[in-house]
């Protein structure tokens, strides 16, 4: 047993509670108990005690779309002109890089790499979204270990897309039909749910193969959704309508499914995701990047829709992602009241609603049998703090850097600013050896 004490505990989750003088005492891979320092040290006498010496207790942040085979584009330059639209962005960029991830020390490395910094900035789960069409078969595997080297909770999926012809196809099907069978009736920290790339790369013979195989797997879905523009016209042109529709129609949609982006649904499709129960994540900081537009947020919000927040890849960190969650749709809409509840549900309660889903035990909140997901900042209010402003605090006060430790399922993985699991130093050493390696492999493509 292990009690974190003699710090502010934020718990979250439907009683969200301030305990000032706070503990956690953890059992395992969950939390046994929440309390005060000293009635959690008098309960439980012989437990191993760590004094977090005043500073602020709370669950670990959880990102609910990310893109872990993203890293070796960091400062990568393609040769030609510049990608002009989302169409050119996929294939000058995003495919010629899963085409090329072909070996194992590829995926691991460039896996690991946002899997430590998601540690060093409070992320303590992901829902990842991967593509490597050089390496499919065991390609989930690979993400597995790095996800269990360095211990964070993921949620694994493989892309599928026809973009390759038939037999890759085949393979990324076979993929996901694998780990999920793998993953299932486990306790582990690393789950599986059944992964798809776009309408735009997706035949109709391909999503009847998908929607057969997950429904005998009894699986959903994680799939972009009318991201750009370009895949709604796409749809369109190719099967006469929208994008939630025709998904919806090969039975994709549900409330085990993911439907990243949705910025180009309109008000029918929204009422589509909202009949289904199917799940909207929003990923404002890739939107902006990619120049695709704004997700129509409060519509989502307006309907009950279910709606968390990722990254996308862009950025390990869901503090950033939330601050650019904050401010974006007072911009769009010119209105400085809307944007705080938005993603401060988004953030805490929904994305930890999500997770659930993948989980027997509950995600993202500190309390008796949840699985002891927690870090600790270096926060210290300078103004008053409790359970009804904390996320005031967040927005205008806390940083990655504050984040001090991380804990995922009772493992310690960062103490004091330091990874404890492994040499980050010699990791990242070994990645640029492997990453130059791929640049110029993907160069001579
Ligand atoms: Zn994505």
């Amino acid at each position: 047993m292990l009690i974190i004490g003699n710090g502010a505990v934020l718990t979250m989750g439907e009683n969200n509670r301030f305990i000032e003088d706070g503990a956690v005492a953890i059992d395992g891979k969950y939390i046994k108990e929440v309390g005060t320092t000293t009635d959690l040290r008098e309960k439980y006498p012989d437990a191993e005690f760590m004094d977090v010496g005043r500073r602020l207790i709370m669950p670990g942040l959880l990102n609910t779309h990310m893109h872990l085979y993203s890293t070796f584009s960091r400062g990568m330059s393609l040769p030609g002109e510049p990608a002009k639209n989302f169409t050119e962005i996929l294939e000058k960029l995003w495919f010629k890089l899963d085409k090329c991830l072909s070996t194992e020390e590829e995926l691991y490395y460039s896996a690991m790499i946002p899997i430590i910094e998601g540690i060093k900035c409070g992320v303590t789960g992901i829902i990842d979204h991967h593509a490597s069409y050089g390496l499919v078969d065991g390609s989930l595997d690979i993400l597995e270990k790095a996800a269990s080297d360095v211990g964070q909770r993921a949620v694994l999926c493989y892309e599928t897309s026809d973009r390759w012809g038939r037999e890759m196809t085949d393979a990324a099907i076979r993929e996901n039909v694998r780990f999920i069978k793998k993953k299932k009736n486990t306790d582990d920290a690393v789950k599986a749910t059944f992964g798809l790339h776009a309408s735009l790369t997706l035949s109709n013979d391909t999503l009847e193969r998908c929607a057969a195989q997950a429904g005998s797997l009894g699986t959903g879905f994680h799939v972009h959704v009318a991201e750009g523009i370009e895949d709604v016209e796409d749809c369109l042109s190719k099967s006469g309508v929208r994008v939630a529709d025709r998904l919806n129609s090969f039975g994709i949609l549900g409330d085990k499914t993911l439907a990243v982006h949705c910025v180009h649904v309109d008000d029918n499709e929204i009422d589509i995701l909202k009949n289904t129960g199917t799940m909207v994540i929003h990923n404002p900081q890739s939107n902006m990047n990619n120049g695709v537009g704004s997700a129509p947020l409060l519509k989502f919000f307006e309907k009950g829709i279910l709606v968390g927040i990722g990254t996308d890849g862009y950025t390990p960190s869901m503090l950033e992602s939330v601050k650019t969650a904050y401010i974006l749709p007072k911009f769009v809409h010119s209105d400085p009241r809307v944007g705080f509840e938005e993603s401060r549900r988004m953030l805490f309660e929904n994305n930890a609603r999500i997770f659930g889903k993948f989980y027997d035990r509950p995600v993202g909140v500190i309390k008796p049998g949840a699985y002891a997901d927690i870090i600790i900042m270096d926060y210290y209010p300078p103004t008053p703090f409790n359970e009804n402003n904390y996320f005031g605090h967040l927005i205008f006060g806390m940083r990655d850097n504050q984040v001090n430790t991380t804990i995922v399922g009772g493992r310690v993985l960062m103490k004091d600013h330091e990874l404890v699991v492994m040499d980050e130093e010699r990791i990242m050493a070994r990645s640029r050896e492997v990453a130059n390696r791929f640049w110029e492999k993907i160069a001579n493509d």
